[in-house]
């Protein structure tokens, strides 16, 4: 497989159906097609050769969607860049990932002398967004109106991108995926049946995270239409699946949540959307309740998986939701992917046990980008070690109890956070909220909740103490609250639990 075939696909099959719409531009399959050959022909023009890394750092557009395909077009490797990262933070990737050429939009054109001055390899930025191109910037007519090349038709076991992980346990590391990885993924989704086919499907999470190009990928496959908004906000987010005709959405918790406590939800139709995808991160019951009935034409569908393993390990289907006890799960291995938990020895441990969730497949990543170390740590004997804990049932439910870093031991007990979370966000007054160990001279660790509140409630530690013990044990009740503004948040709209605990130590 290759990135570009499903391009070809459609341009055989279906050559005038709309491909992308962003604001008032919309392509073709056929002029999507010709407009990539183009791009590919100036990308070469810039002098990158077949391997060499090409960056975007930029919000979601139909020019980042096209430069993707079109630096595979040209034999190149795509390397996302995360748009929530400092400027420290993105040079470090782009000399990390040895980037010489870099497309910015709009968005980030003034970070460019920064960078350039940080990156002293960095030769070349093209500007792709929609204004006047900076001086000292190649503009995107330029590589646009290149001449065409012939596809290279990069694909199998060679390079794709260089992704970088969600940076929500530290440092991020640069993942490598080749095509293989990439397709097996998707196909495994899109084989799910849980898609549309021809749908039209919603960009509203950021296109420099995986999970994005893992459904750009999945419905290009099913010949869909994409439409993209520049990044995530409710009401533009409502605005697009109400007017737009919008079938399929990839949604993370946060972003469900700012949608469905919207104080305009009630204003849009949304009845037209058939599928909402989530994960990336947990979903309370609460939540996932509220979002069933703030959508209840859509069949859900959430997957559980990491940038590592490009990115979907397991997944739980509509039918899955409307069982009790299955939807707490993140559900089954999906259909390219073989997931046991395994102990600190690396056995599988007897099913309803607790141990590490481990994923193998042709979706596991080919390593990290330049550290064999951490790659040979993460993937033993073809297992990637997800650094996830978790319990597999007999029918091979997969449930995420945490992340093994994040796991609290009280008094010689193991508290599994996301299980203290969802009884949290059943209370009336919590608007969002995460559980984390903070260090206790008597408990060794103490279960401590940090929480949002809805406008206007209120919340004490007596009254939390009380709501969780009518459904969890005394130990996993939590001993101290601290009521917050907001979160700290990845880019990727997670949780960044490492800064809770340090304000918190
Ligand atoms: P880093 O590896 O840099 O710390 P990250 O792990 O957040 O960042 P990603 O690869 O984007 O980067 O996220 C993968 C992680 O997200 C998984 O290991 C898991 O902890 C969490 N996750 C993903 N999907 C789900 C889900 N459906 N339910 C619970 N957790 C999930
Ligand atoms: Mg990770």
């Amino acid at each position: 497989m290759y990135l570009t075939q499903p391009l070809h696909r459609n341009v055989q099959l279906q050559p005038d159906a709309i491909a992308t719409i962003c604001g008032d531009r919309s392509f073709t399959f056929a002029e999507m097609c010709s407009q990539v050959a183009s791009l590919a022909g100036g990308v070469r023009e810039l002098g990158v050769e077949s391997g060499d890394r090409v960056a975007i750092l930029s919000l979601n557009s139909d020019r980042y969607m096209h430069m993707i395909v079109a630096v595979a077009w040209a034999d190149a490797v795509i390397v996302p860049v995360n748009t929530r990262w400092s400027t420290k933070e993105i040079a470090y990737s782009l000399v990390e990932a040895d980037v010489r050429v870099l497309v910015v939009d709009d968005a980030f054109s003034e970070l460019v002398g920064e960078l350039r001055s940080q990156c002293p390899d960095l030769d070349t930025v093209v500007h792709c967004g929609d204004g006047a191109t900076p001086a000292g910037m190649v503009s995107y007519a330029q590589i646009a109106g290149a001449e065409p090349i012939p596809d290279a038709r990069r694909g199998g076991d060679e390079l794709a991108g260089i992704f970088y992980t969600g940076g929500t346990t530290g440092f991020p590391k640069g993942v490598m995926l080749s095509h293989r990885n990439l397709f097996a993924s998707a196909m495994g989704s899109a084989a799910s049946g849980a898609w549309s086919t021809r749908g039209r499907v919603l960009h509203v999470a950021p296109m420099f995270h995986l999970a994005d190009l893992a459904s750009t990928i999945g419905h290009m496959l099913l010949g869909g239409t994409h439409v993209i908004i520049p990044g995530f906000d409710p009401v533009a987010t409502m605005t697009a699946i109400a007017e737009q005709g919008v079938t399929d959405v990839l949604l993370v918790p946060t972003m469900i949540q700012m949608t469905v406590d919207h104080p305009r939800l009630g204003d849009f139709d949304l009845s037209g959307l058939q599928v909402l995808m989530y994960g990336a991160s947990p979903i309370s019951e609460a939540l996932l309740e509220r979002a069933r009935s703030a959508f209840p034409s859509a069949r859900f569908l959430q997957a559980y998986g990491m940038t590592e393993l490009s990115p979907v390990a397991t997944l739980l289907t509509d039918d899955d939701h409307r069982d009790p006890v299955r939807r707490r799960s993140a559900g089954q291995a999906a259909p390219q992917s073989l997931v046991k938990i395994f102990d600190l020895d690396g056995n599988e441990v007897p099913r309803g046990d607790f141990g590490e969730i481990v994923v193998s497949g042709e979706h596991v990543m080919l390593g990290y980008w330049k550290k064999p170390d951490e790659t040979a740590g993460a993937v033993r004997d073809g297992w990637m070690h997800t650094g996830d804990g978790g319990i597999m049932d007999d029918a091979g439910y997969v449930f995420v109890a945490d992340r093994i870093k994040d796991m609290i031991i009280s008094g010689g007990e193991n508290v599994y956070s996301i299980e203290v979370e969802n009884v949290i966000a059943k209370h009336p007054s919590v608007l969002q909220c995460a559980v984390i160990g903070v260090p206790d001279d008597q408990w060794g660790e103490r279960v401590h909740a940090v929480v949002s509140l809805k406008p206007g409630a209120t919340l004490s530690l007596d009254e939390l103490r009380e709501h969780s013990k009518a459904e969890i044990a005394g130990y996993k009740v939590p001993r101290s609250l601290e009521i917050v503004e907001a979160f700290p948040m990845s880019g990727a709209g997670k949780i960044l639990k490492r800064e809770l605990r340090k304000a918190t130590v």
